[in-house]
């Protein structure tokens, strides 16, 4: 059976745990350049933020484009 991990509707106890890793995407704004980067999320970070920072491959301006919450997987195989 699927088992879904969708628990935005209902908060679950995770006070105890340590905040998941984070990760922001950021993408060139040139539609001919498919330059990406998935880098640590930093605070203030959010999506369609313009960065101070250029593309390595074409030089144009940066964007963030997806922040991305890595949920932790339980350490049970399944059998
Ligand atoms: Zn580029």
């Amino acid at each position: 059976m699927g088992f879904t991990f969708l628990t935005a509707n209902r908060p679950i106890n995770t006070s105890r745990l340590p905040p998941p890793p984070t990760f922001t995407e950021v993408r060139c704004d040139s539609k001919n350049c498919d330059f990406k980067e998935i880098r640590n999320f930093e605070r203030g970070d959010y999506i369609l933020k313009a960065l101070n920072i250029h593309c390595p491959k074409c030089g144009s301006g940066l964007t963030i484009h997806g922040i991305y919450t890595i949920k932790e997987e339980k350490d049970q195989a399944p059998s």
